[in-house]
């Protein structure tokens, strides 16, 4: 048994989709399970959705989801050749439903709506593939994943009660794998709680349902298929002459994903970790391609040093009026803010009368943090900084980042050097 993961660009048109096709048609297809997110941007698209709903303008939201709904109808268009389909009904029915869905008053939980409207882009990326695979002669199962995957209530961000959805997922497969089916497809990042209610993993999460299933299944491997030739020592967005890493360890592709790398979504490793499931990250442009492998062995990890920026940052730093010095009873107050505003520091630092932390500016209300803090510190911050990680270092490299700029914060242990840089 088999794991394959298709994320939004690898589905986004027709071609895509028949590539999807194509890359299942290389492999052995008995007991394969394939994850899938939602076409293209569609998720984007449906957060729009969303605030349409709770703005009220329903003008602007059936604008927003006929949009939708005529994106996908494009593509059942192109990947049918016209020829005449029950999907595409289907489709309509589904935008339907969701239009009806939104013409009731949103709850007072907008993160309880959201989870409710943003599933619609897994589930109709799902339908189309499933209904295209069949007509290609496939024999492929369609899995609702909102009955599978068991969470707590915690919308977006849902936690897996793996005892349950051990259960339900081992039914569900082995049901549809007895049936003659080889192909089990279903939607990344849903879930659905015990009310019922449809959950989800959080943003980018379909490679964590892969690690999940996987786990739960004993699969043999996972592959992720990216528009990336694999995992690479740095964003190309943002570097030139990146390196391919052949094969790392889950350890250092856990520290990675730590430290912001984003070509796996964090959770994703640990599950597979414990389970010794190497996986497979490669490209659905160049399909033959070796790619990555993340596996349990580290003996590869140490010999190309790797980069990870982190854009548009903030560093703040409290210091105590009365110059007092920070001990535990401060750290508790300002580690208990940040939990609660749910702001993850992505740095931090003490001296004897000050507390530096660097957090994303996206993810901090400042004016809120002076309130709070303002009348015992004095609260001081840099924006618009770049947090820098590199792994397995040297300091022509670390020269190599920080020429021209001004270093604000420098951390390095045995492994890797971080610094805040301005
Ligand atoms: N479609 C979801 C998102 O864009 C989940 C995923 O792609 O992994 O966040
Ligand atoms: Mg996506």
């Amino acid at each position: 048994m088999k794991v394959f993961k298709f994320g939004g660009a690898s589905v986004k048109d027709a071609i895509s989709v028949k590539n999807v096709a194509d890359i299942l048609s290389k492999f052995n297809q008995n007991n394969l399970i394939v994850v899938v997110s939602a076409m293209g941007k569609t998720t984007n698209a449906l957060e729009e959705v969303v605030a349409a709903h709770f703005s009220g303008d329903k003008a602007l939201l059936h604008r927003n989801i006929s949009k939708i709904n005529a994106y996908h109808q494009e593509i059942v268009a192109d990947l049918f050749d016209g020829r005449k389909n029950e999907i595409s009904n289907e489709l309509t029915e589904i935008f339907d439903r969701l239009k009806r869905h939104c013409e009731k008053p949103a709850s007072d939980n907008y993160h309880f709506e959201y989870d409710q409207i943003i599933s619609f882009g897994e589930i109709v990326s799902t339908k189309i593939i499933t209904a295209y695979l069949e007509d290609q002669n496939f024999k492929v199962d369609w899995i609702d994943a909102r009955k599978v995957i068991r969470t707590d209530s915690r919308w977006r961000e849902g936690r897996v009660d793996w005892d349950t959805s051990t259960k339900l997922v081992k039914n569900a497969l082995n049901t549809s794998f007895e049936s003659g089916k080889t192909i089990a497809i279903t939607q990344g990042f849903l879930g659905h709680d015990e009310a019922g209610f449809t959950t989800t993993l959080g943003r980018e999460g379909s490679d964590f349902t892969a690690a999940i299933l996987a786990f739960i299944m004993d699969a043999e491997d996972v592959t992720i298929w990216k528009d990336v030739p694999g995992m690479l020592n740095a964003d190309p967005k943002y570097f030139e002459n990146t390196v391919l890493l052949e094969k790392i360890s889950f350890r250092e592709a856990i520290e990675l994903a730590y430290f912001g790398a984003s070509v796996i979504h964090p959770k994703t490793i640990q599950p597979l970790k414990r389970k010794s499931i190497p996986l497979y990250i490669k490209s659905f442009i160049h399909p033959d391609e070796k790619g990555s492998v993340i596996q349990e062995s580290s003996q590869y990890d140490d010999h190309i040093p790797s980069f990870i920026f982190k854009l548009d940052q903030i560093l703040i730093s409290l210091t105590p009026k009365d110059f007092s010095f920070i001990v535990e009873e401060n750290l508790e107050k300002i580690f208990g803010y940040l939990n609660q505003e749910s702001i993850r520091i992505n740095l931090m630092q003490n001296s004897a009368v000050s507390f530096s932390f660097c957090v994303d500016a996206s993810k901090i209300d400042l004016e809120k943090f002076k309130a709070f803090f303002g009348d015992d510190y004095l609260v001081k911050y840099n924006e618009k900084l770049e947090l820098v990680t590199i792994r397995h270092y040297d300091e022509p490299t670390i020269k190599r980042v920080t020429i021209n700029k001004e270093i604000l914060l420098e951390q390095k242990s045995q492994q890797t050097a971080r610094m805040v840089i301005g």
